[in-house]
């Protein structure tokens, strides 16, 4: 008798999710990711108890048709790549069409959609099924309600720290995006309570001051450079403005934030002995190269890239902060007002 069978699509899907969704502030990421994908300008985030009890993100983006809302949440389904080629210049945050039908398959989702054309959708899925599909009225964009998560994978439940420590990596997340997407509001509400309000008027030092203080903006200095494969800008504090940790260092790569030890060491070693033992600077270092020198499809989670021509990038990133650190007696006057 044959003993191997094909799981069935929704058990397929809760372990796609154990990669994806580890922990509410999982589920925030894909689904800003996904608000910034369909070009939202103004982006609300509504959490309670720290994402368990709700996360509800609200968007005036483009919009789901009414003919895509289902398949939205299958696996592997996505308007954003095509054929192989595509894989390897990806402009996108997502691409992997797993973050829907992964939240679908282990929380309660509602989703209200319209493209602004047509009358919207509004769609109910929990654990994977489809609960309820009607038309709904709506503005332009998406509203995605997350309740309930983790309701039917009990160890990742009980695998969840404090609300604390929960709230914590959903703000740090916002943060990260912030400062990505200059442009865009973000709306960060938990219990009610204001967190983070962005301006969304371009001015990434403006973001740094929305989320860091104003204090740490007025100590935070540009950085600029280029060569024939990297462009590299962004700010970094002055050696005076430190933590005790590397948090504060965001590294995007066209627009995506990402992971990467090296880089992190590069910015460090910048700084030379300027720092503290134990010190780290606060950065926001913004990598533009040509997508096919990052591969971005090493992990879930998209966090970790693989880059050709690290070395080089590197040192172009070490260089340009020891160069700004030459010139540091200039920089105040020109950089305190705000
Ligand atoms: P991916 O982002 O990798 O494509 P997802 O599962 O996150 O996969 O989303 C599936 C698809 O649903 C997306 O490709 C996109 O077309 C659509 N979608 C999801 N969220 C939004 C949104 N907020 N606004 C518009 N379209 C969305
Ligand atoms: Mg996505």
């Amino acid at each position: 008798m044959a003993k191997i069978h094909e799981l069935s699509v929704n058990l397929a899907n809760q372990i796609a999710a154990g990669e994806v969704i580890e922990r509410p502030a999982s589920v925030v990421k894909e689904l800003l990711e996904n608000s910034l994908d369909a070009q939202a300008t103004q982006i609300d985030i509504l959490i309670e108890a720290a994402g368990t009890k709700l996360i509800e993100i609200i968007d005036n983006g483009d919009g789901i048709d009414d003919d895509d809302v289902e398949i939205a949440f299958r696996r592997h389904a996505t308007s954003k790549i095509i054929d192989r080629q595509d894989l390897f210049k990806v402009r996108t945050l997502g691409f992997r069409g797993e973050a829907l039908p992964s939240i679908a398959s282990i929380a309660d989702v509602e989703l209200t959609t319209s493209t602004g054309q047509q009358a919207g959708t509004y769609v109910h899925i929990k654990g994977g099924e489809v609960l309820a599909k009607k038309s709904a009225s709506a503005r332009r964009g998406t509203r995605i309600k997350v309740t309930e998560l983790f309701f039917n994978t009990p160890a990742r439940l009980k695998y969840l720290k404090s609300q604390q420590t929960e709230l914590a990596k959903i703000v740090d997340i916002v943060n990260r995006l912030s400062l990505s997407y200059p442009q865009v509001t973000f709306h960060l509400v938990h219990n009610g309570k204001q967190i983070i309000r962005t301006a969304g008027n371009g001015d990434v030092k403006r973001v740094i001051a929305e989320i860091y203080g104003l204090t740490a903006a007025q100590k935070m200095v540009p950085i600029n450079a280029e060569d024939n494969d990297f462009q590299v800008e962004g700010f970094v504090s002055l050696p005076e403005l430190t933590r005790a940790s590397r948090d504060y260092i965001s590294v995007l790569i066209n627009g995506r934030y990402i992971k990467n030890f090296q880089i992190t060491k590069a910015i460090i070693k910048g700084y030379g002995s300027k720092l503290m033992v134990g010190r780290y600077p606060f950065a926001v270092v913004n990598i533009k190269m040509d997508p096919l020198l990052v591969d971005v499809n090493v992990h879930p989670t998209k966090q970790e890239v693989r880059l050709s021509q690290e070395e080089s990038l590197v040192s172009l990133i070490t260089q340009v902060i020891q160069q700004v650190f030459t010139h540091v007696s200039l920089i105040p006057d020109g950089y305190q007002n705000l």
